[in-house]
């Protein structure tokens, strides 16, 4: 039977917001989110990354750099004892200049295909699953897969629900205040201990 997971965002989520993230010395993950990678995988729900990454499609660096990155951020959460369970992103963006990224793609956030391929290749249930996000277009992935949105108010997600909360059509299932408060959300709603 498919399986519930965990689908993060990276920056502002699982890394700390600082922009482009144009070098590897620039991915660092936010402090405590490791442990809480960890208590999902102690649990044995998936983690697992979903990115919008448009910055080779702007011409700010190679697209190699995006997997570099992305490799690096999970070896640093590992190194500190969360085990990330899969890596999707998306480099796509319409009106690139370079026809390998100027796509009307499915995997674009708040569109589904990131999850949609995660669901394939790994036998997870999106309806039981959670997208956590500091951006309302996560929470939009979330309600467009049937999952579970909750808003982190790491990185960008504080400004986000101050300055355009009230206009949301629906709102997050969860705000969390921090990672911790996103897991204890997710144990809460499967009904695990831990
Ligand atoms: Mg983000
Ligand atoms: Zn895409």
């Amino acid at each position: 039977m498919s399986r519930p997971a965990v689908f993060l965002d990276r920056d502002g989520c699982l890394s700390v917001e600082v922009g482009y993230v144009n070098h590897i010395s620039r991915i660092r993950p936010i402090d405590g989110v490791p442990e809480q990678i960890a208590r999902l995988n102690a649990a044995g729900i998936p983690a697992v990354m979903v990115t919008n990454q448009a910055g080779a499609a702007r011409g700010y660096f190679p697209l190699e750099l995006i997997e570099q990155v992305n490799a690096r951020l999970v070896e640093l959460i590992a190194e500190q004892g969360g085990r990330i369970d899969g890596v999707y992103y998306c480099p796509h963006l319409p009106g690139a200049k370079d026809p390998r990224f100027d796509v009307e793609c499915n995997c674009r956030k708040p569109r589904p295909g990131m999850i949609e391929q995660a669901a394939k290749d790994m036998d997870l249930d999106p309806k039981r699953s959670f997208m956590v996000g500091d951006k309302y277009s996560d929470v939009q992935l979330a309600f467009n897969v049937g999952a579970k949105g909750i808003l982190v108010l790491s990185g960008y997600g504080r400004g986000e629900l101050e300055l355009f909360g009230k206009d949301w059509p629906r709102q997050p299932d969860k705000i969390a205040e921090t990672m911790k408060d996103a897991v204890d959300y997710v144990f809460e709603t499967l009904g695990i201990d831990g």
